[in-house]
């Protein structure tokens, strides 16, 4: 029953995540999959973010001082623009990065490119 039980919050997870563009934190995934499964805790929430980010479902955005947030790994790889003062966060396809200029013999893991800055709605306040 446990594994049909972690299954089902697994998907939850997953849906809620994958249904949104906002970059969600944890505490906002707990809510809206508290709505389907009440007695979801968020200590599992955070738990099958983890397992998302492990199997490469999932990627994690992390600042300092704040909340990590979690994306879904949607197809094409993308970045982000990061909102200082509002702390959206916005998706950007970018071409492909001159992994030339790397050291030789690199073996690249990850690579992640954010930028940093205000974002219009923010710049009119
Ligand atoms: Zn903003
Ligand atoms: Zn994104």
């Amino acid at each position: 029953m446990t594994v049909v039980r972690n299954t089902r919050q697994k998907q939850a997870v997953l849906q809620a995540l994958r249904t949104t563009r906002t970059h969600p934190d944890a505490a906002w995934i707990h809510t809206e999959v508290r709505r389907e499964l009440p007695s979801i805790s968020l200590g599992t929430v955070y738990r099958t973010l983890e397992a998302l980010v492990q199997g490469g479902v999932a990627l994690t955005i992390e600042r300092a001082g704040q909340a990590t947030r979690y994306d879904f790994k949607h197809g094409e790889h993308h970045h982000h623009a990061v909102c200082q003062s509002c702390g959206a966060i916005f998706d950007i396809e970018v071409p492909r990065l001159p992994v030339a200029a790397l050291p030789g013999g690199f073996q690249v893991a990850d690579v992640r490119v954010e930028f940093h800055g205000v974002c219009e709605g923010c710049q009119t306040k």
